[in-house]
């Protein structure tokens, strides 16, 4: 069982998409902060990214957003988060995002989401990251990349035991449920084994 105490959200900033994407990010937001669960996320003001931050400040949840400056320059950055951290570039805050927290949670979202989802993975096989990482399938937003995930385990690109460095749940009422309940990342022993 592994103790949550800050949980990273990756998530899109498109304002564009179903409702039901956007309603989740804020009740994942509020669901984090009644269980006193502070969230590290990318600052934004838009989309899934603004949606969970207000969330969570509706139920005075701690927020830290961490921004690069030429997000910051654009006005990008969300104004009511108990932290907004600016940074210089885009690598300084993905390796931060990760560093300061306990777990990884990615809702859906486009190309920015996704990279960081599979930075996020990429780290943990190399070994340079151990967190739990939850991927929340709504509406099967994510059932295309599972299925590539485990086309590269079938084609032996990865091993079987890579499968277990995420794992996947159908809303955001289970995130904290699972995150809690996976078991500590054996560093450096499937994560730095050959394929
Ligand atoms: P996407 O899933 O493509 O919307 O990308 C989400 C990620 O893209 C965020 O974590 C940021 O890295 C970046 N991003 C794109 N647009 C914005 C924005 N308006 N404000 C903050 N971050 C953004």
């Amino acid at each position: 069982m592994s103790e949550i105490r800050t949980v990273c959200v990756y998530c899109a900033s498109s304002d564009q998409c179903r409702p039901i994407f956007l309603d989740s990010a804020f009740a994942l937001g509020t669901l984090l902060a009644k269980e006193n669960i502070d969230i590290v996320y990318g600052g934004g003001s838009t989309g899934l990214m603004g949606r969970l931050a207000d969330g969570a400040i509706a139920g005075n949840g701690h927020v830290r957003g961490i921004i690069p400056q030429f997000m910051q320059n654009l006005e990008w950055g969300h104004k009511g988060i108990s932290v907004l951290e600016e940074v210089e570039d885009m690598h300084t805050r993905k390796f931060l995002m990760i560093r300061k927290s306990d777990g990884i949670v990615a809702l859906p979202g486009g190309c920015g989401t996704l990279e960081e989802l599979l930075e996020a993975i990429t780290w943990k096989r190399l070994g340079l990251a151990h967190q739990p990482i939850v991927i929340v399938n709504i509406d099967g937003f994510y059932d295309p990349l599972i299925t590539m995930l485990q086309r590269t385990v079938d084609e032996q690109f990865m091993r079987p035991e890579h499968l277990q460095m995420w794992h996947i749940v159908d809303s955001v009422e289970e995130v904290l449920p699972m995150l809690r309940s996976i078991e500590p990342w054996p560093l450096n022993a499937i994560s730095y084994a050959k394929v």
